[in-house]
């Protein structure tokens, strides 16, 4: 049996082989607590978040409940209340049983949460949109679409909701794998903008915050599992589709030969941040049609509805 690395009394249950260690249930699940305190103070919301509204844009997959899950245990410390919020895009043979999980979940953990749907909402649904884009009717790939809408319908769910904070389940990963994607589409606005915590001064935008930012998906995964949280383990049948997925296994296969290299790369991504003022970035205003935040005349949004009614 081998024996945890920090306490070396009982049985290791999860190896970081980025940091040589193995550690026991308890120590693990102390230490990814810690790091996600750490993270929620180091970005200076350890009393600002006291009596505010938090929603937690939410899948039902295992980053956005544990982000759920933290956020519900941090909640008396911290003073605030939670609302977890669900896009339905309307793809079978997924959505319907992850939304299922988190229905069960809020129900047992008595969190209030709101589904929208995308079509009632938008007009259109991915599924639509994957089967448009398959015919070559439109030159938009569903999950570019699917994540500008969903982003759009959370920020204005999160507004008429009184929200004053959105926290979504991002992880080491995810990070590094946009970070990837900006860098080879030479977006280095993107590149220098993108952190733990997004704010803009500007109506209508409420500020994000990511409490995995410093989590591998690897972590996130054991900690879902060792405290007994369940998902359906279906993925978007739409995701072999995206970039994202061909560099998250890229990145994986690196990482396996040469372990700590996603911590690498997070830490060059961090390094960059800092110049951030230096990199000129367009401003917000509000879109034309919908009076939403956007860095154009029109929201990306209205602009691929209004491509969608031409078809
Ligand atoms: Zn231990
Ligand atoms: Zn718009």
């Amino acid at each position: 049996m081998v024996l945890c690395s920090l306490c070396g009394r009982e049985p290791a249950v999860a190896k970081l082989r980025y940091a040589g260690v193995v550690l026991c249930r308890e120590c693990f699940l102390r230490y990814f607590e810690e790091r996600v305190r750490r993270t929620l103070d180091s970005l200076g919301l350890t009393h600002e978040l006291s009596g505010k509204l938090v929603a937690v844009a939410t899948s039902g997959g295992k980053d956005s409940l544990n982000t759920l899950f933290l956020l519900n245990k941090l909640k008396e410390e911290y003073d605030y209340d939670i609302l977890a919020i669900l896009i339905d895009e309307g793809i079978s043979g997924y959505r319907e049983f992850k939304r299922k999980a988190l229905e069960a979940f809020c129900d047992k953990f008595k969190i209030s949460f709101k589904v929208v749907s995308m079509r009632d909402s938008l007009g259109y649904d991915i599924d639509t949109v994957a089967k448009l884009s398959y015919e070559g009717k439109i030159d938009l790939k569903p999950c570019s679409v699917c994540g500008v809408f969903r982003r759009y319908l959370v920020n204005l769910e999160a507004l008429k909701a009184g929200v004053d904070y959105i926290a979504t389940g991002h992880n080491l990963d995810d990070e590094v794998q946009t970070f990837i994607m900006n860098f080879i589409r030479g977006d280095l606005a993107s590149m220098v903008r993108e952190g733990p915590f997004l704010h803009e001064d500007f109506p209508g935008f409420i500020p994000r915050f990511k409490p995995l930012y410093y989590v591998p998906e690897k972590e996130s995964l054991i900690y879902f599992m060792l405290n007994g949280l369940e998902t359906p383990y279906v993925e978007c049948p739409y995701a072999p589709l995206s970039m994202r997925y061909y560099i998250r296994n890229l990145i994986n296969r690196i990482e396996y030969a040469s372990p700590g290299t996603k911590l690498r790369i997070l830490s060059l991504k961090e390094h960059l941040r800092t110049i951030k003022g230096k990199v000129p970035s367009p401003s917000l205003r509000k879109c034309e049609i919908c009076g939403m935040p956007t860095t154009r005349r029109v929201c990306r949004t209205c602009e691929i509805r209004m491509l969608l009614s031409r078809v």
